[in-house]
């Protein structure tokens, strides 16, 4: 069953860190700015944003929430286990709670999207030849961002 109502399980690297989602993904992206490039330890973050509402977590003791300082407000979860990025909760002024999933916990198959974009290129370490488009600067960055999670979120919500 793959259906919209049906849960997906995911999880952390370790499997310490477990959480279901339901419902459609809003959208996926690739992040290079600095504070994804320290949080994962890599080059960029792939990224999955849902709504909370759609995101269950299982045991939140075994997630060590951080906020770093950024603009937007994330707070970023670590697996207290494997100490690997686990989950990330995002609020932005006018929108409803998001849920910030690195991509590599959410199994392949209808809850995980194609990517859409890269944001803050500009923070790049390397660089990537794909044919997405590339967007740089804090502020198109920022744009791109919520252009692509917009319609996600219409979408998500006219099918609920
Ligand atoms: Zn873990
Ligand atoms: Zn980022």
């Amino acid at each position: 069953m793959n259906d919209d109502s049906s849960k997906q399980e995911c999880q952390c690297e370790c499997g310490s860190s477990k959480f279901s989602v339901q419902g459609k993904p809003l959208v996926r992206m690739f992040c290079h700015c600095t504070i994804c490039q320290e949080f994962n330890n890599a080059a960029y973050s792939d990224v999955t944003i849902y709504l909370s509402k759609d995101v269950h977590i299982q045991d939140k003791e075994k997630i060590s929430f951080n906020k770093y300082k950024s603009p937007p407000a994330v707070q970023r979860g670590k697996c207290a286990t494997c100490n690997k990025p686990a989950i990330e909760l995002l609020e932005l002024p006018l929108f409803p709670a998001l849920t910030i999933i690195p991509s590599e916990n959410i199994p392949s198959g209808p809850r995980l999207p194609e990517p859409a974009a890269h944001i803050f290129y500009h923070r790049r370490v390397e660089n990537v030849s794909d044919s997405l488009p590339k967007h740089s600067g804090f502020i198109k960055s920022q744009l791109a961002f919520i252009a692509k999670l917009v319609p996600g979120l219409f979408r998500r919500l006219v099918d609920a």
